[in-house]
């Protein structure tokens, strides 16, 4: 071992200070307070920003956005700058646990891997296969394909995934919409006109970073063209303050709004013959008229005529 040594004065008298360090390092590694950057992923949401978490020591100090990851080019919000306060958080399970109570009891200790994984083969392998229930969190993406797999592999029946209900409604509406399961992405980049109804998507919703990002270059990313965000919704969010008009809708009326102003698109006649119908086989009851539909959102009648008239305008 080779011992570096500082003195330093100090009210009490001189005081040492060792500076440890191994004699050898394997190459390539690290210097003791050497900073390096992992690249990773942010779990803190769906939204799977790229990062890079600073190493010190072995230790992870600091994330920041990582500036080649296509979702959010560098950016990272608040909440995935904050994941390193739940690795560091005192109550965090460091270990596998076991139930060694009563079912119900909360009683757990902590158990290695391998014993945890070997439970669960020998409990996986005396189980009937129909019997096995795999949950698991995400259904798209490689986690998801694995389980499918798995499931697959056990011949037990699909897995079962537990995601923010949110997420479900969005499919649904997905799947009756556009005929499709994914979650939808929306080009706000390179929209002339978005007309959010309800949707806080800077504050949180699918990505805030990548939505923030898309949002700037809708404005600004295109010289001469500058796209217009009016943004429906009771409160005045995160994403309200920065829209270009904020439409403070009565809670719970944003459906009402959204009908109101598909009535006035689709007796303008400049919605697509094909497009119309798809609305009126979804919603076969007529929409509410323009002054009905405004007093039951608390809208002004005239605010939605005008975005109506706008969005049927715009490009894009
Ligand atoms: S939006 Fe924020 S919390 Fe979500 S993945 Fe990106 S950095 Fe993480």
């Amino acid at each position: 071992m080779a011992t570096g040594v500082s003195l330093l004065e100090a009210c009490s008298g001189p005081e040492e200070q060792y500076l440890v360090q191994p004699a050898r390092r394997k190459p390539g590694s690290p210097l003791p307070g050497e900073s390096t950057w992992v690249p990773g992923m942010c779990q803190q949401c769906s939204a799977g920003c790229g990062i890079q978490v600073r190493i010190v020591d072995g230790n992870a100090r600091k994330i920041e956005g990582n500036p080649n990851h296509p979702v959010n080019l560098g950016g990272v919000c608040a909440l995935g700058q904050s994941a390193l306060q739940e690795l560091y958080n005192p109550d965090r399970i460091l270990a596998p646990q076991r139930r060694v109570g009563d079912k119900g009891t909360g009683t757990f200790a902590d158990t290695t891997w391998e014993d945890g994984l070997n439970a669960a083969v020998t409990a996986i392998a005396r189980t009937s296969p129909d019997h096995i229930a795999i949950i698991g969190a995400d259904r798209s993406g490689l986690t998801g394909a694995l389980w499918r797999r798995f499931s697959e592999a056990l011949g037990a029946p699909a897995p079962a995934f537990v995601e923010a209900p949110e997420l479900e409604v969005e499919r649904r509406a997905a799947q009756i919409v556009l005929g499709v399961t994914d979650i939808p992405y929306f080009d706000v980049s390179h929209s002339d006109y978005v007309l959010s109804i309800g949707s806080a998507f800077l504050d949180r919703w699918r990505s805030p970073v990548h939505y923030t990002r898309a949002l700037a270059e809708m404005r600004r990313g295109r010289p001469g063209r500058r796209g217009r965000f009016v943004q429906a919704e009771a409160r005045m969010s995160l994403t309200a303050a920065n829209a270009d008009e904020w439409l403070a809708v009565r809670p719970g009326a944003e459906g009402i709004l959204a009908r109101t102003l598909a009535g006035i698109l689709l007796s303008s006649g400049k919605i697509e013959k094909e497009n119309a119908a798809r609305y009126r086989n979804l919603f076969p009851e007529d929409p509410p008229g323009l002054e009905e539909g405004a007093a039951l959102c608390a809208v002004a009648a005239e605010k939605i005529e005008r975005i109506a008239t706008e969005l049927a305008a715009a490009e894009n």
